[in-house]
């Protein structure tokens, strides 16, 4: 086959359609596409010199001016092949994420040297005919160490596979496979250069190998969002991943519509979606430099250049998107948003890891503020991994603690019941509060898990002391409001309680008005538990919306008020407890006092005719062997 002059324009005119195709598109601002921009120039001047070396070199020209022509477009060509070979390499290279390093500085530098050797041996032919040489009548003749030249510039193509086959786990997902192909397509053209110098196979192996690549990081599902337009959070992350990679500042506004749920049950679907892509348009406008994504639910992320910038963003954002007065917005979305702001990324080590972090400050965000990621806010984030960790490890080793406060009996003095009450522990016998691992189990769904676990132990316990021996009528363990919607929870817990010989009637289950989702089902739950013997108190009274109706149109035991009610009722802030406590016993049911923390406060309650106490005055939580001490010792 002989070189084609169709073929050579076809691949051009190819070559440049994919390329302005791609320049045409959003592009993540990434040295992997940087990298793919550069390769283009590079084969755009092998082409053009393929076909002009070619023109030149069929005919005889010895004319001196087409004689020193065919010289410098066969070096030109030449020196394109070397190129683009080389940039390939540099492209399937950047791929692999390779972190700023002295090491990498003199990888690159090492990786230069196949192509210096080959250029040395390509500008040595005019004087020692070493890759070609142009003979008097303007006829091309390949030179000796033609084949050497090929071997130089084929060592890139080979090490680019070699690269991305060894280190192809480093690559974004998606696109390894895609690497792979598309390196190995380029070896194999070289391979065919190599052995059948006559013939012109490697452009359609070149050209296939850019259109894999192209298919591979160009595909904007990958980093685009379609809704409005914005890069994806996975865009965002290799953004973010980059700049920690090079070491560079990162700051990264976090733009959120606050109470998004909320806002879209109110203002449906359409208007949402409307109000969404205007705040999309607006940012995208903006002639600060900035890279914007939609994460997810109302939540933008603003990627800048330096704090200036993002503190100009903060004011333009105020200014015209937060104040605005257009008609087209249903009113009052705009006055929803907040934003959390991170100044600094020297602290995280991935782009995932930067963009969680200012993800779960999501929490803090308050509508027309700046909150800032500070130092405070990591800490706590630190924190809570921290306690994360520790909660899935007592998990898997079924590690935690379960402690009983007793409850007193006001109408009589005496203790018969307890709540059961969990720690887990965290390193070197630290002993982690609930406050601080529940809320976590609740998020990432191993409260089930958890609460089985203590379950398990109030079970035991139970069994392990019997009433009669031990006065310990019962004991009351708490659910979380998601353990509640599981349509398995009763038949479980109740099997469970047969299993280890234990009378239902000894356990109460306390539950918070936050389960009060489906009250009908909620209702269903309860009535098959309390059919099998189990009671149930509604816990934290006081803290919730309290709806006194909706509390007693469920079938609770008891009403345990929260010990911010108690507080505030004995410090003379609020005076409605006295009717409060009267309405609850109308409704004939038992009330629970928390945090009776003295004998004064034990008097005031006492005197509303409230039916049991629960506090530090009594006592702390204690292990279950001294639990067991306690009612015996203090019972009677
Ligand atoms: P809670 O169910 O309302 O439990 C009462 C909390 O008040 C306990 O805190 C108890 O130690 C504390 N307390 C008792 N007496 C006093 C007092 O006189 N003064 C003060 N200031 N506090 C008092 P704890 O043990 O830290 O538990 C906190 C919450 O964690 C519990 O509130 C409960 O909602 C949750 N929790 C604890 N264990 C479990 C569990 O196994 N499962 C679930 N789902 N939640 C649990
Ligand atoms: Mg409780
Ligand atoms: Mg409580």
């Amino acid at each position: 086959m002989d070189w084609n002059i169709d073929f050579a324009l076809s691949s051009i005119v190819f070559l440049a359609s994919i390329f302005v195709f791609f320049m045409a598109h959003k592009r993540l601002r990434i040295i992997e596409n940087k990298s793919y921009t550069i390769l283009f120039f590079a084969l755009f001047g092998y082409f053009i010199f393929e076909l002009i070396s070619t023109a030149l070199d069929s005919e005889p020209r010895p004319e001196a001016t087409l004689y020193y022509l065919t010289w410098i477009a066969n070096i030109a060509y030449f020196f394109f092949l070397g190129l683009q070979s080389y940039f390939f390499y540099l492209f399937f290279v950047s791929h692999m994420h390779l972190t700023k390093s002295k090491w990498r500085v003199v990888f690159y530098c090492l990786s230069t040297l196949p192509l210096i050797a080959a250029y040395i041996i390509l500008f040595l032919s005019p004087s020692l005919h070493t890759v070609f040489w142009i003979n008097e009548e303007g006829i091309y003749k390949g030179g000796q160490l033609y084949k050497t030249f090929v071997i130089l510039c084929g060592v890139y193509p080979s090490l680019a596979l070699l690269t991305v086959l060894f280190l192809w786990k480093r690559a974004p997902k998606m696109i390894d496979l895609k690497l792979v192909i598309s390196s190995l397509l380029l070896v194999i053209g070289y391979v065919f250069r190599f052995a059948m110098p006559g013939t012109v196979i490697l452009p359609t192996f070149t050209v296939l190998s850019v259109i894999v690549a192209y298919i591979g990081i160009g595909n904007p599902r990958y980093y685009m969002n379609e809704k409005t337009g914005l890069f994806s959070q996975n865009g965002m992350v290799l953004m973010l991943d980059e700049a920690i990679r090079e070491k560079k500042n990162a700051p990264v506004l976090l733009l959120v519509i606050t109470q998004y749920q909320k806002s879209r049950d109110l203002y449906r679907d359409k208007e949402m979606d409307r109000w969404l892509i205007k705040i999309a348009k607006f940012l995208n406008s903006q002639p600060l430099k900035v890279a914007v994504s939609y994460n997810h639910e109302g939540r933008f992320m603003i990627l800048t250049k330096s704090e200036e910038d993002a503190r100009e963003m903060e004011l333009l954002i105020f200014d015209k998107l937060l104040n605005t007065e257009d008609k087209d917005v249903a009113s009052g979305l705009n006055q929803n948003l907040g934003i959390i702001e991170c100044l600094d990324s020297s602290s995280y080590e991935s782009g995932d890891e930067y963009l969680r972090s200012i993800e779960r400050a999501v929490s803090l965000a308050e509508a027309g503020k700046v909150i800032p990621v500070d130092d405070e806010v990591r800490e706590k984030q630190k924190r809570e991994s921290y306690v994360q960790k520790c909660l899935a490890k007592a998990i898997r080793e079924q590690n935690v603690i379960v402690l009983f406060q007793p409850l007193k009996d006001l109408k009589n003095g005496t203790f018969h019941s307890g709540e059961a009450l969990t720690r887990i522990y965290g390193k070197d016998g630290e002993i982690i509060p609930p406050s601080e691992f529940i809320y976590l189990a609740e998020q990432n769904g191993s409260i089930r898990d958890l609460s089985d676990i203590v379950y398990e132990k109030v079970l035991d316990f139970l069994a392990a002391n019997p009433e009669e021996t031990t006065q310990i009528k019962s004991i009351s363990v708490n659910l979380s409001p998601i353990q509640c919607l599981d349509p398995n929870l009763p038949k479980d817990l109740i099997a469970r309680a047969k299993a280890k010989g234990v009378a239902l009637s000894r356990i109460n289950f306390e539950i918070t008005e936050s389960a009060f989702i489906n009250l009908d089902y909620l209702r269903k739950q309860m009535e098959h538990l309390i059919e099998a013997g189990g009671s149930f108190s509604l816990d934290d009274f006081g803290t919730g919306y309290s709806d006194l109706a909706r509390v007693t149109s469920l079938p609770f035991e008891s009403i345990k008020f929260d010990i911010s009610l108690v507080r505030s009722y004995c410090s003379g802030q609020n005076t409605f407890l006295p009717y409060l406590s009267k309405a609850v016993k109308n409704n004939k049911r038992m009330i629970v006092a928390e945090g009776i923390e003295d004998a004064d406060i034990e008097k005031k309650v006492s005197d509303l005719g409230i039916d049991f106490g629960q506090g530090f005055h009594y006592s702390k939580v204690l292990p279950p062997d001294e639990f067991v001490e306690f009612i015996k010792n203090q019972a009677n």
